[in-house]
């Protein structure tokens, strides 16, 4: 029989790139290129239940239909929910404090979270009516947005 031989657990320092690019899918090829082009933002309309939502999706989340249609939505919107991140992590794509979002647009029947900014923490609310602003170097990903501000 042969010996198993047991080995004390180790770690190796080092760090990995990779650079890497990957499809966004149908609809969301649409949704990059024209905020990145028009400054556009589009829901995908579904056929059989008409909810707007937003990012767009190829499969209705409420009734699985197939999504085909785009739609444009906002730019106006409103806060539906809210979070004020108060400490700093490594993770955190800004520094704190700064405001997470969930904002639903004009004509769309689902929110999507973006960072809320040049606002007054204590002003914040849940209803707040807000507009995006748009990054002037756009690159057809979501922080073509740069954030959303109160109107
Ligand atoms: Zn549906």
């Amino acid at each position: 029989m042969e010996e198993i031989k047991h080995y004390e657990p180790f770690e190796v320092d080092q760090h990995l790139t990779a650079n890497s690019r990957y499809y966004a899918g149908r609809m969301g090829s649409r949704f990059y290129v024209a905020l990145r082009d028009q400054q556009k933002i589009l829901g995908a309309k579904c056929p059989k239940c008409n909810k707007v939502l937003w990012p767009p999706r190829s499969t209705c989340h409420v009734c699985f239909s197939e999504l085909t249609e785009t739609v444009e939505i906002g730019p106006l919107g409103t806060v539906e929910t809210f979070t004020v991140v108060t400490y700093n992590e490594p993770v955190q794509p800004r520094k704190a404090p700064f405001v997470y979002a969930v904002i639903r647009l004009d004509g769309a029947d689902t929110g999507m979270a973006h960072f809320l900014d040049e606002v007054d923490l204590d002003e914040v609310h849940i209803g707040m009516r807000v507009r995006p602003v748009f990054a002037r170097d756009r690159k057809a990903n979501i922080l073509d947005i740069q954030y959303f501000k109160p109107l």
